[in-house]
């Protein structure tokens, strides 16, 4: 486990790690990133690099975690990635089901294959599950999300690279976004775009957490959106 610079969780647990690319958000895989410098540092849990790997040991961590923790669960991985085998995710997902003082927030961009593995899943209400969503390209990542059993579902919508429209929230409970940041050649993201989905949100009674602007200089460029901080959390609602 590591506490998390992530403004919408406490702390990360990572009982995968590694990933490939699937679409136009992965760019900057953050992941990507961090792993190479956990390798290079010699961490055994990287020493494959980026390569999907699973990690037993890990599984026993949250029942050791004294009080409530909110976790992002696979900050380095995504938990959905066809090499994860099912009867591991089960594992996990059983961890959390045993776990209900925690609340686990996963994260995926496989929503197919989340769509196709909800019924073999137990869905507590302690697990929120969200799916991301960068652009209109993959908002049928949004539909799949739907079907699955999860009792709270959310989207992040970062690095939100395009407009998403027509967005229907039903049956959600959660929206974050943010913009891309780094130092690379960055895709900014409109005011419009986040505009509406604010919008969107406020209609029909959805927390709205808006992360960041991004961009070269992150920290400048700040979090306030029409002069105000949106930092909603469904348990919140
Ligand atoms: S799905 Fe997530 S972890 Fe995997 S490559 Fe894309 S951004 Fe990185």
């Amino acid at each position: 486990m590591a506490q998390s610079s992530i403004e919408w969780t406490e702390m990360t647990w990572n009982p995968t790690t590694g990933c490939t690319k699937i679409s136009a958000g992965c760019k900057f895989c953050y992941a990507e990133v961090m792993t190479k410098r956990l390798q290079a540092m010699g961490l055994e849990k990287y020493a494959d690099g980026f390569a999907v790997r699973t990690h037993p040991d890990a599984l026993s961590l949250p029942y050791s975690w004294k009080k409530p923790k909110v976790v992002f669960v696979n900050s380095m991985s995504d938990l959905f990635h066809p090499e994860v085998p099912l009867a591991f995710i089960q594992q996990v997902f059983e961890v959390m089901n045993n776990n209900p003082q925690h609340i686990f927030q996963v994260l995926t961009k496989r929503a197919e294959l989340l769509y196709q593995y909800s019924n073999k899943l137990r869905w507590t209400d302690n697990i929120w599950m969200g799916v991301s969503v960068e652009n209109e390209k993959v908002m049928d990542r949004i539909d799949f999300l739907k079907g699955t059993g999860a009792k709270i579902k959310f989207l992040s919508c970062e690095p939100l690279i395009g407009p998403l429209p027509n967005l229907d929230l039903t049956g959600l409970q959660w929206v974050i976004v943010g913009g891309e940041s780094g130092q690379g050649n960055i895709r900014s993201m409109k005011e419009e775009w986040v505009i509406d989905i604010k919008n969107h949100c406020q209609q029909q009674d959805v927390a709205f957490f808006f992360k960041q602007w991004g961009g070269k200089n992150k920290k400048a460029a700040g979090r306030e959106l029409q002069g105000e901080i949106f930092s909603q959390m469904p348990i919140l609602m």
